[in-house]
């Protein structure tokens, strides 16, 4: 390979490769098995998440915003409407609760770790204040403990937004332990991908999962009998939970082979001046490495000579929450400077599994000549 191959900034089709025949073989399975939704693939895969999670329960959804969407409607205490959460994320906790019928409000984030702690949420709640989602931003788990028991004191129920972080662990604890609901998504480019869309909750107690299933599937209780409002259809088919059954089994494997190569990243960066690019860390249980990202002061220059290189870049994520205008009638005059200044600064570099040796090399030398 030339040194100025063009790199790309994802490659699904090498992890579908690599597990080509594990998935062939699944497929067949389904096939013979004669279900589509609901069988058993999808009830061994929720059991063997729930298994690798060390969690309650797992409820398989169709995508991740429509975890978020029910497990916001599940927690929700009666009488409360509004969602505090972080505008630096994507904006899916946003779209999920405006669906949910509620109101997001948002939170600075911690200026290191560019996601929600209970200092950063403490004088945002009120009375009306009934659920906290906080996303374990690029992979990152954070202090959730704390958050959690500032929740509970004030009675609100704290939903973790796993979608980049499965796998990673605090304390002895995996991500999607702490809150009252957790939720996960298996869109193709997260750690754990599938070949198409899928989500989870992760519900601490078994009254929380079965409005989950429940709110899932028409608001039933019974087939055909309707007992909860806000029902609706959402669910992980049989091929896609035979698919993350297979993944699931290395997925360790692929987040650590994640960290090393942002290890290799910050390893190049680290003779640069910090203002131009300063890798962020993913080292540890803590971190899987969803994304590689760095912060810089000059994010179009690097982004220019980057590309010239070969090397594609992207913002995760761009635009704050309440700034966009979906959102901005929810909070319109809100001064959340670390979050805007993490949006303007941030940049991702290409970061999958599959990356092979030589194309980390040439990342690293590209970040090296970075003037
Ligand atoms: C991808 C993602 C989601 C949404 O998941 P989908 O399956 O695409 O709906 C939610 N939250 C975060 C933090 C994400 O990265």
């Amino acid at each position: 390979m030339s040194s100025t191959a063009r790199i790309p900034f994802n490659d699904l089709s090498r992890g579908m490769t690599r597990d080509r025949d594990a998935l062939l073989e699944a497929t067949a399975a389904v096939i013979d098995s004669g279900y589509a939704i609901h069988g058993a693939q999808h009830a061994a895969f929720e059991e063997e998440l729930a298994a690798y999670l060390g969690a309650g329960d797992v409820v398989g959804v169709a995508s991740g915003t429509d975890a978020l969407e029910l497990a916001i409607k599940a927690v929700m205490p009666v009488g409360r409407d509004t969602v505090v959460t972080a505008g630096n994320a994507g904006a899916y906790t946003s779209t999920a609760a405006v669906r949910a019928g509620f109101t997001p409000r948002y939170a600075d984030v911690d200026p290191d770790t560019l996601c929600l702690t209970a200092e950063t949420v403490r004088d945002r709640l009120d009375e009306r204040v009934g659920v906290v989602v906080v996303t374990h931003l690029y992979g990152y788990i954070g202090d959730v403990a704390s958050l959690r028991a500032l929740c509970d004191e004030r009675g609100i129920a704290l939903v973790e937004d796993c979608a980049q972080a499965i796998g990673a662990q605090r304390d002895g604890r995996s991500a999607g332990t702490f809150g009252h609901a957790a939720t996960i998504s298996f869109y193709p480019t997260k750690n754990l991908g599938a070949i198409g869309d899928g989500g989870a909750v992760v519900a601490e107690s078994a009254e929380t999962a079965e409005l989950l299933r429940r709110l899932r599937q028409y608001g039933w209780e019974t087939k055909y009998r309707a007992t909860l409002a806000g029902g609706t259809n959402s669910r992980l088919d049989e091929l896609q939970a035979a698919f993350l059954r297979i993944r699931l089994r290395f997925i360790d494997d692929l987040n650590a082979r994640r960290r090393e190569i942002v290890a290799r990243y910050r390893e190049a960066a680290s003779g640069l001046d910090p203002k131009l690019l300063t890798l962020l860390p993913a080292e540890g249980q803590e971190h899987v490495a969803h994304l590689a990202v760095a912060r810089s002061s000059r994010r179009e220059d690097v982004r220019t000579a980057l590309s010239a290189a070969g090397i594609p870049t992207d913002i995760h994520f761009p635009n704050p929450d309440w700034t966009q205008p979906a959102f901005a009638r929810f909070s319109p005059d809100v001064e959340l400077p670390a979050t805007l200044a993490a949006c303007s600064e941030v940049l991702s570099l290409p970061l999958f599994p599959e990356l092979t040796d030589g194309e980390v090399d040439q990342i690293c030398a590209a970040i090296e000549a970075l003037r």
